[in-house]
């Protein structure tokens, strides 16, 4: 039974001083036992309360029977203080929800690893399961002796038994529920000693753990994963008053994460797949660089001081988020971590900002009822819009007065729980600008802003639609989009003449500080368009690129337009960031607003720059420019060539192989397998698999994707290959199956493949009226009884496709 809000405020004002002793045995490949001794504080003797257990057999409770049903485990009269000794038998699982068990396809090794997160931990182990209300945990496991496991303490100790060892964990500081982890498994590591003073001995354990099957590409990577760890944790370590909570800090390339990674204290895993088998793309080097520093900054926001409830998940996300990408730059080296934000991240947030399913940034609390809908608020207005308006609040408060308002709060709540207001205050006594003000601006409201430019006698007039402040840098240009003058302007209410940028070309945001979309005066987007590549700032050009996208998004110029100015301004483009967001841009837009008539023709042009891409020799460019090449060309012979080749990365290699089968000659898809057997190579095979256009493979990708047998992982590359780019006609009698299918699939399912079920959204170029059959049936299947997490999916898809109509 989902716990609901009035019940979490209930149990958090009865419970204190929770402390979980617990050990878990992992030696049975069938389930695995728990025995948790669980003591608390109770303030009103007497009364009556629960703890979580979910999916638990043979539950005991202080040695007898437990009184236990929907996932809960009655406590009755409590006294005002109490020890409840608890024992189960809990499942594996394969949905990446819970103690997620995955077999490495390529040594037959098994890896077991706690994703938890939200409501989940109980799926593990018996606990209080809401954020507020914090527990130490001390943990022993037993497991397979050639294992290593990882928990949220410090290892301590380990004793070896016959078959098993029993590892040994130190008491952690108290933090919630959702934090909980440990992972084992044959890992490969890499660990040394990170320098802090605090520590006892000056140093803190630090290290990286992959798959044993990983072990090359983590001794590749290794230098590097270390020195972007140990820039970031000597600059937050250097920034943040409060001390480093934990005893260690290891990273962990997990498998079968369902989020891109979490931020568990003392232990973060990563998806395996960032993990790259070939050489990562610009954009997944930062990608991962700004992860590595975004849950880092978890440790304190978000695992020392906790949102109360889930209505200021922002609390954690947006900070994490903006952290991520502020800190990838100043202490990380990747300097170009916002040029990324704006042609990637951003996008998202604006996307997200327009559908009806829109929220404040800070939610009402009552809104947020369960954890059901708390998770559907994990989207890119809690991260990426979050992320820009801290950004833009950074920017207006200046970077002193706003680090010391972060400072206040994490140390006044160090250990505890806070929410809006109790942030608002901390920033409040660290400026005299009206921070409540801003919040109400930002913060509690919903959608974007639109700058405008406009002309008075040729001078150019900036004016705001919509309502709040903006502190942003605009800049004048001449007509070859040479820069002429920047200035630092506040925009509000009031117009603001540009009198010294008279006749220019004008950019409001160029130095993308704030959240807003732009529409410049028809002289500058006339030069705009004429000059693109020839502007020097790259963050410039991929607010520019965002813009051209964002026109197309909403319906101003058609694809074909967007995919002209590629033509033009993308082949020179030089800077791998800007390059590879706006190949996935073109990709995006081709997808969802071109008809199939006119796809293969942006295909054509998108695929030609790649090549461009390719044999200009830039190897920062080539990396993401021969991915899209393989995975668009309708070159076969060039692609069969490729795969005769020894030097193409094995990402490339898997485009080209997924490439061919759409194209019709699936004959390469078992060599390429027998290849690779590593747990990418299978993905990349289902995807292949589902991609081939035939009636019979549609068929079987059908049957496996439905069957209820796949892990999310697996569903979400099956669901990745199954819109083909010109299979229209072929998948149209899917398009309702998608509906009907994947409605009952969900109701069998957890949270998790109701959101893989939503990201297998048929995208692909249709014909109107098909989009319209498609967009009926998805209507109407949401006036009946949709699982609340696909049913936020499916609501926003629908918004989209709306404005594809
Ligand atoms: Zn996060």
């Amino acid at each position: 039974m989902p716990l609901m809000l009035p019940e979490a405020r209930e149990r958090a004002v009865l419970l204190t001083d929770v402390h979980t002793q617990l050990h878990l045995d992992l030696t049975s490949t069938e389930d695995f036992g728990v025995e948790a001794t669980i003591s608390f504080g109770c303030t009103q003797p007497g009364a009556s309360t629960f703890l979580e257990l979910n999916g638990g057999t043979d539950v005991t409770l202080d040695g007898g029977p437990a009184s236990y049903s929907d996932g809960r485990i009655a406590l009755t009269d409590l006294a005002a203080s109490n020890t409840v000794r608890v024992t189960a038998r809990m499942p594996y699982v394969t949905d990446g929800d819970g103690m997620t068990v995955t077999i490495d396809p390529a040594d037959g090794e098994r890896y077991v690893c706690a994703h938890t997160s939200m409501d989940i931990a109980q799926k593990v182990v018996p606990c209080f399961d809401q954020p507020d209300i914090k527990s130490t945990f001390t943990l022993t496991v037993t497991a397979p002796s050639h294992w290593t496991v990882l928990g949220n303490g410090p290892l301590e100790g380990r004793t070896a038994g016959e078959s098993s060892d029993t590892w040994t964990f130190g008491t952690t500081p108290p933090f919630s529920s959702y934090l909980f982890t440990l992972v084992g498994g044959p890992w490969v590591s890499v660990t040394w000693d990170e320098p802090y003073a605090p520590a006892p001995g000056g140093t803190l354990p630090f290290g990286w753990h992959a798959r044993a099957s990983q072990g090359r590409e983590l001794q590749r990577d290794a230098d590097e994963l270390k020195r972007i760890t140990s820039a970031c944790f000597q600059h937050y370590t250097t920034i943040f008053e409060p001390e480093y909570p934990y005893a260690d800090y290891q990273q962990v390339f997990a498998p079968g994460l369902n989020w891109g990674a979490m931020e568990f204290p003392g232990c973060v895993v990563f998806r395996d797949q960032a993990l790259t088998q070939g050489t990562p793309t610009e954009l997944e080097r930062e990608w991962l660089a700004s992860t590595i520093a975004h849950e880092m900054a978890h440790m304190w926001f978000g695992d020392l001081v906790t949102m109360k409830w889930w209505e200021d998940s922002w609390l954690n996300e947006s900070f994490a988020d903006f952290m991520g990408y502020d800190v990838a730059g100043v202490a990380a080296g990747y300097t170009d971590a916002w040029t990324s934000a704006a042609i990637t991240r951003k996008p998202a947030g604006y996307r997200a900002d327009r559908r009806r399913s829109t929220h404040p940034i800070a939610e009402d609390t009552d809104k947020i009822v369960d954890v059901d809908t708390a998770f559907a608020n994990f989207d890119m207005i809690t991260y990426a819009k979050g992320n820009a308006a801290l950004s833009q609040l950074g920017h207006w408060l200046g970077d002193e007065d706003f680090l010391a308002g972060v400072n206040k709060h994490l140390t006044a709540h160090a250990f505890g729980n806070a929410d809006l207001a109790a942030f608002l205050d901390s920033l409040d006594s660290a400026t005299d600008k009206d921070v409540r003000g801003w919040a109400e601006a930002w913060l509690r409201s919903t959608g974007f802003d639109t700058l405008q430019v406009t002309r008075d006698d040729g001078v150019p007039v900036l004016t705001r639609e919509g309502s709040r402040s903006h502190r942003i840098t605009v800049s004048a240009y001449d007509d070859a989009m040479r820069l002429v003058d920047s200035r630092d302007v506040h925009l509000g209410d009031e117009p603001v003449r540009l009198e010294d940028f008279a006749g220019r070309v004008v950019v409001p945001n160029s130095g993308d500080e704030t959240f807003a979309v732009i529409r410049p005066d028809e002289q500058s987007w006339a030069a705009i368009t004429g000059g693109l590549s020839s502007i020097e700032s790259q963050l410039t050009r991929a607010m520019l690129w965002w813009t051209a996208v964002d026109l197309c998004e909403s319906q101003v110029v058609p694809v074909g337009d967007v995919v002209a100015l590629a033509d033009t301004h993308l082949r020179p483009e030089t800077h791998p960031l800007v390059f590879e967001g706006v190949m996935r841009a073109l990709q995006s837009i081709t997808r969802r607003y071109a008809s199939p008539e006119e796809a293969a023709g942006h295909l054509a042009v998108i695929a030609d720059i790649a090549r461009g891409a390719v044999e200009g020799g830039d190897p920062a460019l080539a990396a993401g420019a021969s991915r899209v090449l393989a995975r668009i060309s309708a070159d076969r012979d060039f692609l069969v060539d490729w795969l005769g080749r020894d030097d193409v990365d094995q990402n490339v290699r898997w485009a080209a192989v997924q490439r061919l089968a759409e194209l019709g000659d699936d004959s390469w898809i078992g060599p390429e397998e027998q290849r690779d057997k590593s747990v990418s190579g299978h993905h990349a095979a289902l995807a292949a698999r589902a991609v081939v256009p035939t009636p019979d493979a549609k068929a079987a990708a059908w049957a496996q994707l439905m069957g209820g047998e796949l892990g999310s992982h697996e569903f979400d590359a099956v669901g990745s290959g199954f819109w083909g780019w010109d299979q229209a006609d072929l998948v149209r009698p899917y398009l309702e199956r998608y509906v009907t299918d994947g409605l009952a699939l969900a109701r069998r399912s957890g949270q998790a493949m109701g959101d893989v079920i939503g990201d297998a959204f048929p995208l692909l170029p249709l014909p109107v009226d098909v989009r319209r059959e498609l967009r009926t049936a998805v209507a109407a299947a949401l006036e009946g009884d949709v699982p609340t997490v696909l049913a936020r999916s499916w609501n926003d898809s629908l918004d989209d496709l709306d404005r594809t109509l």
